[in-house]
C-alpha cells in the first residue's frame, strides 16, 4: 500500500525533531542528555561531562550574501555553535566545520570567512580541530559541531525550573531582528541603483548584533567565580517567548514576565518605532539575540544583581498555570512562540 504524504508544515519544526528521534533509545550508559535540550551530555569521568552541539547555516535561509560579509558570517557561525555550548553552563573548547561550497564562492571569499571564523575562536578561547569540504549546488552551506565541558554538577539543563525561581537575562533584545530588518530595508530601496549607498548611521549596534553577536560565555565565567549554578538555562536564538516556553515545557512550570522588566537598546526602540515595528515583538519574536535566559532560586537575588548587567524579567509559576506576559496595567497575555494574543 502506497504512503501517504504528509507536509513537514503539518508538524512543525519541533513535532518533527519529535517524530523522528522519538523511538530512539540509549544504548550507551555515557549518553546522560540527548535530544532536547540545547547540547547533548555525554559522561567523560565520573564528575566530569562533555557537551556536544551542531547547527547548520544555509545561503539563502540563514543569511544573504548580498549584505553578509564573509568575515562577519564566519564570527557568527563560531557564535552560532558555541552559544550552545555555554546555554549548558559548559565552556565551548573545541569546533568543527563543515563547508559546502558553491561555484559562486571563491578563495578569496573563504580566506576572509576563515579570518572570521579565527578571530572568535581566539576571542573565546575555542580552537579549530576539524571539519568537512564539499560541493553545494544550492549555495553556501555551513555546518558546526561545537564541544566544550564543565563537571556533571555545573550543567544547567533547560529541565530545571522550580517554582518562584527568578528568570535572569543577559544584555538586550530585538536588536539582531532589527539589524536585519534595516538590511533588508536598506537592499529593498536600493536594488538597481549603480553604487548603492545604504544609509547605515545611528544603527551601527544593530547591525553589530546581527552581523557580529558573541556568545555570552563571559556570564559562564562570573558564575563559575560566584558558585552560582542557573536551575535552567538556554540561549535565545528563537525570540524571547519561544525560549520561556521551551523552558517551561521541558522543567513543568509556568512563568510571568514584566513586559516593562524587558530591556531594549536605544537604537532598537528608534528603529523599530521608525519603521511601525511593536519593539517588545521584535524581542518576543525576533530571535538571534545569542543572549542567555536562566532562572536561579529566589534566595539568589542578591548575588545576580551584584553581577550587573543581568535582568530579572520574572519568575517561574506552579505548572498548569501558563506562562505570560504581565503589561504595566497589570494585563496577562498569553505567551507564544509567534506573536501573543490576550488572555481570554
Ligand atoms: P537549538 O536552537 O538550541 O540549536 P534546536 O531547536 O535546533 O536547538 O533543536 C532542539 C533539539 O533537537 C536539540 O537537542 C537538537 O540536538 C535536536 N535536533 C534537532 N534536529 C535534529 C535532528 N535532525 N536529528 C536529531 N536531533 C535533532
Ligand atoms: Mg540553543
Amino acid at each position: 500500500m502506497a504512503k501517504g504524504r504528509t507536509e513537514i508544515a503539518e508538524l512543525g519544526e519541533f513535532g518533527l525533531i519529535d517524530r523522528l528521534t522519538s523511538k530512539f533509545q540509549k544504548s550507551n550508559s555515557s549518553t546522560i542528555c540527548g535530544v532536547g535540550d540545547d547540547a547533548a551530555v555525554i559522561e567523560a569521568s565520573k564528575d566530569k561531562a562533555v557537551v556536544v552541539s551542531t547547527d547548520s547555516m544555509l545561503e539563502g535561509v540563514d543569511f544573504d550574501l548580498t549584505y553578509f560579509p564573509p568575515k562577519h558570517l564566519g564570527y557568527k557561525v563560531v557564535t552560532k555553535g558555541i552559544s550552545d555550548v555555554v546555554a549548558m553552563n559548559a565552556v565551548p573548547e573545541q569546533i568543527t566545520l563543515a563547508l559546502g561550497i558553491s561555484s559562486k564562492i571563491s578563495v578569496e571569499f573563504l580566506d576572509d570567512f576563515y579570518a572570521g571564523v579565527e578571530f572568535a575562536c581566539k576571542e573565546a578561547g575555542v580552537d579549530l580541530v576539524g571539519g568537512d569540504t564539499s560541493a553545494s549546488v544550492t549555495g553556501f552551506v555551513v555546518n558546526i559541531t561545537a564541544v566544550g565541558r564543565a563537571k556533571k554538577s555545573e550543567i544547567s539543563y533547560r529541565s530545571g525550573a522550580k517554582e518562584h525561581d527568578l528568570i535572569c537575562l543577559t544584555g538586550d533584545l530585538g536588536a539582531s531582528y532589527m539589524g536585519l530588518r534595516l538590511l533588508e530595508r536598506e537592499r529593498y530601496v536600493l536594488q538597481g541603483i549603480d553604487n548603492p549607498q545604504p544609509q547605515f548611521e545611528g544603527h551601527e549596534y544593530l547591525l553589530e548584533r546581527y552581523l557580529k553577536p558573541r556568545a555570552r560565555y563571559d556570564l559562564i565565567k562570573s558564575l563559575r567565580k560566584e558558585g552560582i549554578v542557573p536551575t535552567s538555562m538556554i540561549d535565545v536564538t528563537d525570540g524571547l517567548a519561544s525560549e520561556v516556553l521551551q523552558i517551561c515545557k521541558s522543567s513543568k512550570c509556568g512563568a510571568r514576565i514584566y513586559l516593562e522588566r524587558i530591556p531594549l537598546a536605544q537604537q532598537t526602540t528608534r528603529l523599530a518605532e521608525e519603521m511601525n515595528i511593536d519593539p517588545v515583538i521584535a524581542a518576543l519574536n525576533g530571535g538571534e539575540d545569542y543572549e542567555l535566559i536562566f532562572t536561579v532560586p529566589l534566595e539568589k537575588r542578591e548575588e545576580i544583581i551584584k553581577l550587573g548587567c543581568i535582568d530579572i524579567i520574572g519568575h517561574i509559576t506552579a505548572e498548569g498555570t501558563g506562562a505570560y506576559l504581565v503589561t504595566p496595567d497589570g494585563n496577562d497575555i498569553t505567551l507564544q512562540a509567534q506573536g501573543f494574543t490576550p488572555k481570554q
